[in-house]
């Protein structure tokens, strides 16, 4: 076994079953932290570790030690699921809120919109017998997590990555449910295939040998990189979600404390996430794979704070999942528990304005003109949105569209009348300028001449999303969002990102890919703000997760002057992605 020996006193065992991985304790022993969090995540991810004392005695012998005990209590404090504890603290959210003023028999419930937000507030609120009605402008439920079916294709329009499923059974578990009874979860490994511009590629995989075989071969040294920033990650994580997401702040002092400003430091909040990688790695290809995913909230990985380090963590120890039948599976399912609990959907029925006397919100105003009134509203629709084009007042609206905003991107859903081995579920190219290309997003708000980008290919894990023989493509270009002042072509814009992503597949072996095409569907950040009102079209937020807009510093869920107007979903504490919005900002 000492053929094997990698810097950071890591050693993967041949002798062992695939995946197990020997921690070989050497005289520049790791501190406590790093061994428990290491053995922590593999556990997690289902690797069995064993530790070696190596110094001072020959490798054959390789007594196992015993872990000191420190390192045993900082197992067990790492294995406490951040989200779980959080839980408790989710009781103070606006549910509670709307409890208290229901108490003044108050009983009726309107949400404006059926996104994941409105239909997870929905289902609580109807399972704990309020009188809940829902509004939504378009035909079906959904919002950014819809569904689009043709010819036999089936597409997630928005969300395909499951995450943190944790979060997800404490929302069927607050309805009375198991999650198990209404999601076929599959773990999708390796999580994603890189393509680099090279023609070289990395599949990131919980497989850690695999692993580490992949990223010595482009960055000798880099796996002990990829074991300390998993340690990194994970730090982040839970206090994130302790501290942070997993709670509510109703008051400022809550929020801005000695502690909180001492854990601004511990989540390198101040640190640009992509520069504290020069930690981890110093190949360009890692340190891209490894913030790529600051995009998923809509923030350049060059502006990002390290903190979101937490993301690549949780993508690989908890996992990335995909419901069978699709991500539109859970709200199919939400939608029935909140039905059967006597929730009620109306559709095609958009809300103009929330009508609002004396403080109060009185209920909403339907592009018709009639009114329905209600003790308690809830916004689900995009806040500042509502700000805007719901309310009266003017000076928050204002406000609100003075904070940052997220990227947005152009989608493409082909329907192909071939399938292509090339891909995998999750694929991601990277463009050769990584950086040049993520600032034409961020800061341009275009669209690069050479863009990154995502395809996924749903049939290699569920082959109901195509006919036999055919393939079901979503490609996600990031793109800028709309601009208010200055004239953007996206038509220009689409037809370029469509050249570009079928030039870059061409080189995979996919030239034919054109041909075969037999119906494709697009957005741009015009179509999501038509179809769902987001403002300036910002795919992923709008509002964007950077560190003076999260927390108590993100738009409240309770409106500062009508107490029983709330808001949830992806511009509200805590933020965007499907886990956010289907649980915890109720
Ligand atoms: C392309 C893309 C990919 C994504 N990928 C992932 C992923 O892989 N994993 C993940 O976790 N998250 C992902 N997300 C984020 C995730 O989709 C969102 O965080 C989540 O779906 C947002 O839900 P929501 O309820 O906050 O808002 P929305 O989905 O925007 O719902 C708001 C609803 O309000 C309705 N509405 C608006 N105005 C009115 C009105 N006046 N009257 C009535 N109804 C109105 C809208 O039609 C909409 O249905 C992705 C998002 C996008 C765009």
């Amino acid at each position: 076994m000492g053929d094997n020996v990698y810097p950071g006193n890591v050693l993967l065992c041949r002798q062992l079953c695939i995946s197990d991985l020997v921690l070989v304790k050497s005289k520049s022993s790791l501190s406590q932290q790093y061994l428990a969090t290491v053995i922590e995540w593999t556990h997690r991810i289902g690797i069995r570790i064993d530790l070696v004392r190596t110094s001072g005695t020959s490798q054959r012998q390789k007594n196992r030690i015993e872990l000191p005990q420190k390192t045993v209590e900082l197992v067990r404090e790492n294995s406490r699921r951040p989200w779980a504890n959080s839980h408790h603290k989710q009781e103070k959210g606006f549910i509670n809120d709307i409890e208290e003023i229901s108490m003044d028999s108050q009983k009726s419930i309107l949400i404006i919109g059926a996104g994941l937000g409105g239909i997870a507030t929905a289902a609580r609120l109807a399972y704990q017998g309020y009188e809940v009605t829902v509004l939504e402008k378009n035909a079906a439920p959904g919002g950014r997590c819809s569904q689009l079916i043709r010819d036999g294709h089936r597409f997630d329009t928005g969300p395909t990555l499951f995450l943190i499923p944790e979060v997800f059974e404490a929302t069927y578990a607050s309805l009375g449910e198991r999650m198990e009874e209404h999601l076929d979860l599959r773990r999708i490994d390796p999580t994603y295939q890189f393509h680099f511009d090279d023609g070289r590629k990395l599949a990131i995989t919980a497989d850690l040998k695999a692993m580490q075989e992949q990223l010595e071969a482009i960055e000798p040294g880099s796996f002990d990189g990829l074991l300390r920033y998993m340690v990194e990650g994970h730090r982040h994580y839970s206090l994130a979600v302790e501290d942070l997401a997993g709670r509510n702040f109703n008051k400022l002092s809550e929020y801005l404390n000695p502690k909180n400003i001492g854990l601004l430091f511990k989540l390198k909040g101040l640190i640009k996430h992509y520069n504290n990688m020069g930690n981890y790695f110093q190949h360009p290809y890692l340190k891209a794979a490894f913030t790529f995913q600051d995009m998923y909230l809509g923030l350049s990985p060059f502006d990002a704070p390290s903190t979101y380090s937490l993301l690549q963590y949780t993508e690989l120890v908890d996992g990335v999942w995909f419901p069978m039948g699709g991500m539109y599976c859970i709200v199919e399912s939400l939608v029935s528990i909140a039905e059967a609990n006597g929730a009620q959907f109306i559709f095609n029925t958009p809300v103009k304005r929330i009508a609002v006397d004396n403080g109060r919100a009185k209920g909403v105003i339907l592009d018709d003109g009639s009114q329905i009134n209600a003790d308690v509203v809830v916004a689900n629709a995009d806040l500042p949105y509502v700000y805007r084009n719901l309310l009266p007042d003017k000076a928050p609206a204002d406000r609100l569209d003075r904070m940052k905003y997220t990227c947005s991107a152009i989608m493409f859903y082909w329907g192909v009348d071939r399938v292509y081995p090339q891909l995998d579920t999750h694929n991601l190219f990277v463009a050769r300028d990584y950086r040049a290309s993520i600032n034409r997003v961020f800061k341009d708000k275009s669209l690069p001449d050479e863009p990154n980008f995502y395809v996924h290919a749903p049939t290699r894990i569920d082959p109901s999303a195509a006919p036999q023989g055919s393939d079901t493509l979503m490609v996600l270009v990031p793109a800028g969002r709309l601009k208010e002042k200055t004239e953007q072509d996206w038509d220009l814009f689409r037809t370029q990102a469509r050249s570009a992503v079928l030039e870059r597949l061409s080189e995979l072996g996919m030239a034919d890919l054109v041909d075969q095409i037999k119906f494709e569907v697009s957005y741009s950040p015009r179509t999501y703000k038509r179809m769902y009102n987001l403002a300036k079209g910002a795919a992923f937020g709008s509002i964007n997760h950077n560190l003076l807009q999260v927390g108590y510093l993100r738009p409240h869920n309770r409106h500062n002057r009508y107490r029983n107007l709330f808001f949830t979903g992806g511009s509200t504490h805590p933020g965007n992605g499907c886990h956010c919005s289907g649980n915890l900002s109720p």
